[in-house]
């Protein structure tokens, strides 16, 4: 991201304490092996200052955007993004602004468009977050694209340059609340053209104001885009709307797609440049995104992205949002492809001691399930092995499993790279590892069932790490020795987890 400026002490190679060359923030300036006196953190300071402190020279009235007037008067406001994109203003004169960053900020009462001139200060913006803005004037949007329903008014600020004005983060300050309540939302009331992702695609787009209210299923890398365009479209209403690409700095346009849902259909989100920071954010199965007049195009599935009249805003306070997150948990639940071990639920030692040993059958299990769900228990169980799949899995790569930013990821190795956040990841035995499992009054299939480690290596004679790198001799040999076998089995129930836990196995 940064140009590689070296200072002129680099040609003269002094030594640099070692101590200081190990600190290295974590920042995007890729580290040089040539010593020159500056710390790292100095070199970041100056290729990417931090806005200057600031104290007001005069009184800015605190003012909710609802109730500000055009023309001058000094006036303190605090507002989220809910949308932004970059217009590069290249220029040759040292005083002049690098480019301008436009802002959508919204409070609880509307919003107000916010120019942001800069110079050198890299302002690092994602949609969502909560700001706080000085302003000496606010002036009627000048042209038609600004003017959106709720979005009529307009200021312009060059915090570097001007002191009257200043633009600051409350990223520390924020604790969640502020500023998250949609416009127009009141308690329990449906909001003003909310809709199902359904039929936002099949139709409902038309509606000058359609929201539609949906959950991050998973987020896609970063990828940078050959076509420098991103796709136009004409539109009736506003003439042309421009997919956001101009990319800070004029580099190559990126974008980062970002699948979505909610009850009643799946869609692609497509967020380019400087917009493509702000899923880092996002939770999967957790971030909830109040979407107001989302760009559709149709590329065989529906695909959707931000024009400059839409809005985002990320995880609003509002009943239909807690209930969309409250089902995407519930999904997961159900759809982790290897749901962690519940540590810490059963006590294994204690019931390894008791003397009592129930002894269930599955039909057993089902009935107590049903009829008191809420209890929490622990027992034995008598199976029998009727389906294993470790040669399969070996062949497609798929031993061990875990899930990283709502993707799955296999392989035949106890840790790998997540592709997306390229955290490393440590990987467990995949359940569909045991296809089946019997006893005399049903069978229980391995998505309903979660393995402690201790129950995979009583059962495997070996653990994760030692079956990853098992030759395929010895895995074939496995295979045909544990199928059919009979097996004791401690599991445990306990509605938390909502799965059949295998605590331990003993081979009868
Ligand atoms: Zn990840």
């Amino acid at each position: 991201m940064a140009p590689q400026i070296t200072s002129i002490q680099s040609f003269f190679q002094p030594e640099v304490p070692s101590a200081q060359k190990r600190q290295k923030p974590a920042a995007c300036h890729q580290p040089s092996d040539t010593g020159d006196g500056f710390t790292s953190s100095e070199i970041e300071a100056a290729l990417h200052p931090s806005l200057h402190k600031w104290q007001p020279r005069t009184l800015y009235n605190d003012t909710d955007i609802r109730d500000l007037v055009a023309g001058p008067g000094c006036v303190a406001l605090m507002g989220r993004i809910v949308n932004f994109h970059h217009i590069a203003t290249p220029s040759k004169m040292p005083k002049a602004a690098k480019g301008c960053l436009k802002l959508t900020v919204k409070d609880d009462t509307g919003t107000l468009a916010v120019k942001l001139w800069y110079a050198k200060v890299d302002y690092n913006l994602h949609l969502g977050l909560l700001v706080s803005i000085w302003t000496p004037h606010v002036s009627n949007a000048e042209s038609k694209s600004l003017t959106v329903q709720d979005t009529s008014l307009v200021t312009s600020i060059f915090p570097e340059r001007d002191n009257s004005c200043y633009f600051m983060v409350q990223e520390q300050s924020d604790e969640g609340i502020m500023c998250k309540t949609p416009l127009g939302y009141r308690d329990g009331k449906q909001l003003d053209g909310l809709m199902t992702l359904k039929s936002f695609t099949q139709g409902g787009h038309e509606l000058t104001d359609a929201k539609i209210l949906v959950c991050v299923k998973s987020i896609g890398g970063r990828k940078k885009c050959e076509n420098r365009h991103a796709p136009t479209r004409e539109d009736e209403r506003c003439g042309l709307i421009n997919f956001v690409v101009v990319t800070k700095k004029d580099k190559e346009a990126e974008k980062v797609d970002v699948n979505i849902f909610d009850d009643t259909a799946d869609a692609k989100l497509t967020l380019w440049g400087p917009l493509c920071s702000s899923p880092a954010c996002w939770k999967t199965s957790y971030t909830i995104l109040l979407i107001t007049r989302p760009g559709l195009y149709d590329d065989g599935r529906p695909q959707l992205s931000l024009t400059n009249n839409t809005h985002v805003d990320v995880d609003p306070c509002m009943t239909d949002a807690y209930w969309l997150r409250e089902h995407a948990q519930r999904l997961t639940k159900r759809e982790h492809v290897n749901q962690p071990f519940p540590e810490g639920v059963f006590d294994v030692e204690e019931a390894a001691e008791s003397e009592l040993r129930i002894v269930f059958t599955l039909a057993d299990i089902d009935q107590f399930v049903r009829a008191a769900p809420a209890e929490r228990y622990v027992g034995y169980l008598s199976l029998t092995v009727i389906e294993l799949n470790i040669y399969l899995l070996y062949q497609r790569n798929m031993l061990l499993c875990t899930e990283c930013c709502g993707v799955p990821i296999f392989a035949n190795a106890v840790t790998t790279k997540c592709k997306q956040c390229e955290k490393e990841l440590i990987l467990r035995i995949n359940p569909r590892l045991v296809g089946l499992l019997i006893d005399e009054t049903g069978g229980i299939t391995s998505g309903k069932l979660i393995w402690s480690d201790e129950a995979w290596e009583q059962f495997l004679g070996r653990n994760a790490e030692e079956l990853a790198n098992s030759s395929l001799t010895l895995l074939k040999y496995l295979e045909n020795r544990l199928l059919f076998l009979k097996l004791a089995v401690m599991f445990g129930w306990s509605e938390d987890v909502g799965k059949l836990c295998i605590l331990r196995v003993t081979i009868a």
